[in-house]
């Protein structure tokens, strides 16, 4: 049971948490996989190893996600790899986190660098190489729709960024059948947001099943939109949030 079975794969940001069960998942759902990093290549190379001792193809690209440039060398250098692209997980991004008397122009930049403009250039590169009945999958966060905590002026805003961005793509990949959508976790187990860290005990109660995710939840989700029972669904925004909306 391979449903992407001869599809190529990008996904920002796989080296770990979220970003590295997607592509782990898209590989043992049958595709060939290329990932990106910025600091850690060990992790990268280690997911890229256990993709390869399963039998797919795969690939680790240092690209800083904040690097427009980088983002478009990183796309053509997977699907020159790869043998073309049929699938780009935009997922890499950063959370800061600070009231808006401390948060700094720098914070905003980075946020909006890693978060916004680098799916943007992700975008781009889907617009050059995705085939007809490609898939541009965004990984947002359910902080684009509700910020109970402060200090996530930047990050809250980043997320909405995308949510809007890809209401556009949608619209722009229509006709030829690529679809653009961005998946919003609650939280999950990663080193962005540990489920035993001093976050997860002011969000938790947010949650109505009252138990961090973890990133092979969110895979799954990306697995189901990359295949073709999805094929109609564009320009959305999947939360998959342990009720953190409810
Ligand atoms: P982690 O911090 O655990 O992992 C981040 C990943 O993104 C790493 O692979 C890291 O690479 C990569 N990355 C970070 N910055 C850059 C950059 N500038 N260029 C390229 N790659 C980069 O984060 P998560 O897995 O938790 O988050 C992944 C996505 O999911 C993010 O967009 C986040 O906002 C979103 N999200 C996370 C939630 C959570 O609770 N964890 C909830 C909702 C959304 P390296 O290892 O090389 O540093």
């Amino acid at each position: 049971n391979a449903p992407l079975a001869g599809k190529r794969a990008l996904v920002t940001g796989g080296s770990r948490g979220i970003g590295a069960a997607i592509a782990r998942r898209l590989a043992a759902d049958g595709a060939d996989v290329a990932i990106t990093y910025v600091s850690s290549p060990d992790k990268a190379h280690a997911v890229v190893d256990e993709i390869v001792a399963a039998g797919r193809k795969a690939v680790a690209i240092a690209a800083d996600s904040g690097d427009v440039r980088a983002v478009e060398r990183s796309v053509a250098e997977a699907a020159s790899t790869l043998g073309g692209l049929d699938i780009i997980v935009a997922n890499a991004g950063v959370a800061i986190f600070a009231p808006v008397d401390q948060a700094t122009i720098e914070d905003y930049e980075r946020t909006f660098d890693i978060n916004v403009k680098g799916v943007f250039a992700a975008a781009k590169g889907a617009a050059a190489h995705l085939p007809d009945g490609g898939r541009f999958i965004v990984i947002g966060s359910v902080n684009a729709d509700r910020m109970p905590i402060v200090g996530g002026s930047l990050y809250g805003a980043s997320k909405a960024a995308v949510q809007g961005m890809v209401r556009g793509l949608a619209r722009d990949f229509g006709p030829r059948g690529i679809t653009a959508n961005v998946v919003q976790p609650g939280p999950v187990d990663t080193d962005m947001n540990p489920a035993d860290g001093p976050i997860a005990e002011m969000l938790t109660p947010f949650l109505a099943i009252p138990t961090y995710a973890e990133g092979k939840d969110i895979a799954g989700l990306v697995a189901w939109l990359s295949g073709p029972e999805a094929r109609y669904v564009t320009g959305a925004a999947l939360t998959l949030d342990q009720g953190f909306l409810a």
